[in-house]
């Protein structure tokens, strides 16, 4: 039986992310994993999580802990793994050492003053920087003696003439010349005795990885898109003309809105980061989706459509730029459609960051569904229920402006109508609107100026909804505060 969305006969899908825990997980790795794990996901397949560990200099554990709580936040749970690079070093030298075996790796003895005097040399001519491939095992050719106490290489023995070509599932079809590609150190000289293997290296490993694990669709940043065909040639010598290679899609990377590479200059570029400042996971994801995918108009949607609709067709082949005002607009609609009650416990622990205990307060939810139109995220949405719980701070020109001596007698008579009425909305209306009939005002002049005293700002929703969920004492408190 084939897995749901699987054509019958085709291969389980398998697709995976391969972050390096040199730092958080950027929005562009995240965007890829998004991807991936979607594919994954549409055809009942499997996403594997992979960590590229081999930099061991930049590589932390809080990075790995990190991306992974990134990953889990925006739930792209991964099927298999983490797996770590350098927890897989034994198998990359064993078939490194299968390499040798068969001949299509060869030791290296140049050393680096060797190499770049045969660069040197290369360009002096006007050529191409370039291993000459002295050390390359060919029929009938005699190998230099192998000088002692040297430490070497290991090199991939590239195909000579012919090209590489793949169908980018993004890009479309690509091909290089093998004549443009190297013979590829696979391992470093830092081996302990002269003739053993030493360090892998990155691209070697991704190919032994992505081989073992099974990935049959690498879907990743066209940064990657030049390791490309060394990576196919790796492979091709492993599984043999008839293997069947992975899938490949590079995705154009993330532009800043000025048009460069999106960095930190252009604001927060870690998950984590929007996660602290209020972005919901599912208004990321859909935000996130859209870089660099379309479905026809859709601009908002759920998981559980982008699942259904992503196939990895319709991936753009140019760059996205990031827009802060449109992730705002989709997280908008995301934060609308949450229920109070989990809208609640997220502003909850936003108030606790700034020190003010309110998980236990019974009108938090009431309170979120009174202002979750008016925010875009649940910092936001803190912002405004803070001032039931910390005194606020009116500005002087709001002061100047709205709590004039014309509406001063109104207010301190509705203070008195208010410490007497029913605490509820209705009630809290009727003594505004008695109020205002006895002081011949309009409603703004009365409702701004309780506004700012009480709420800190002149623009609220319904002034009796907003008024109703404070304590009584506590209006009552801060409409004190005018002198007459
Ligand atoms: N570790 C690589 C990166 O973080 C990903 C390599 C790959 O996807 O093949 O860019």
């Amino acid at each position: 039986m084939s897995a749901p969305g699987r054509p019958a006969g085709a291969r389980r899908v398998r697709t995976r992310i391969a972050p390096s825990p040199t730092g958080f997980l950027h929005l562009g790795t995240a965007r890829t994993a998004l991807f991936s794990w979607a594919y994954a996901r549409h055809h009942g397949g499997d996403f594997i999580l992979r960590i590229e560990d081999t930099d061991v200099a930049r590589s932390t554990q809080e990075a790995v802990d990190q991306i992974v709580a990134a990953m889990r936040w925006l739930q792209l749970e991964h099927d298999e793994g983490p797996f770590f690079q350098m927890q897989r070093i034994g198998r990359y030298r064993e078939v490194i050492a299968q390499m040798l075996a068969a001949g299509t790796a060869y030791r290296c003895y140049c050393s680096p003053d060797e190499l770049n005097a045969m660069r040197e040399a290369q360009r002096a001519r006007g050529e191409k920087p370039r291993y000459d491939g002295r050390w390359r095992p060919e029929a009938g050719k005699t190998l230099p003696p192998v000088p002692p106490g040297v430490h070497p290489v290991v090199r991939f023995r590239n195909p000579q003439g012919g090209t590489v070509s793949w169908n980018d599932l993004v890009k479309g079809p690509i091909s290089i010349s093998n004549g443009e590609l190297d013979d590829l150190v696979i391992a470093r000289a830092d081996a302990d005795t002269p003739d053993g293997v030493g360090t892998p290296t990155y691209n070697f490993c991704v190919v032994v990885d992505d081989w073992d694990m099974g990935i049959t669709h690498v879907i990743r940043g066209d940064d990657h898109v030049n390791n490309t065909p060394r990576q196919i040639n790796i492979l091709r010598a492993l599984i043999g003309p008839d293997g069947e290679l992975p899938v490949y899609g590079h995705v154009p990377m993330i532009l800043g809105p000025d048009g460069d590479k999106l960095s930190k200059r252009h604001g927060a570029v870690s998950v984590t980061q929007y996660e602290d400042e209020g972005y919901l996971p599912e208004g990321m994801l859909n935000y996130l989706a859209r870089l660099g995918w379309s479905h026809g108009d859709d601009e908002i949607f759920s998981r559980e459509q982008f699942i259904a609709w992503f196939d990895g067709q319709h991936l753009a082949k140019s760059p996205a730029q990031w827009d802060p005002a449109k992730l705002n607009w989709v997280n908008a609609h995301h934060l609308k459609q949450r229920s109070d009650a989990s809208l609640a416990q997220l502003v909850a622990a936003q108030l606790a960051r700034r020190g003010i205990e309110a998980a236990a307060d019974a009108r938090l939810e009431r309170l979120c569904a009174l202002f979750k139109d008016r925010c875009a995220t649940t910092v936001e949405l803190a912002d405004w229920i803070g001032m039931y719980f910390v005194d606020v701070a009116p500005r002087a020109e709001d002061l100047a402006t709205h709590v004039t001596d014309a509406v001063k007698p109104a207010l301190v008579a509705l203070r008195g109508r208010l410490s007497d009425v029913a605490w509820d909305k209705a009630s809290i209306a009727a003594a505004i609107k008695s109020t205002l009939a006895e002081h011949g005002l309009k409603m703004p002049q009365l409702a701004h100026a309780v506004r700012v005293l009480v709420c800190g700002r002149s623009q609220t929703p319904s002034l009796d909804a907003v008024l109703e969920l404070f304590d009584r004492d506590q209006v009552l408190h801060r409409l004190r505060s005018v002198s007459i």
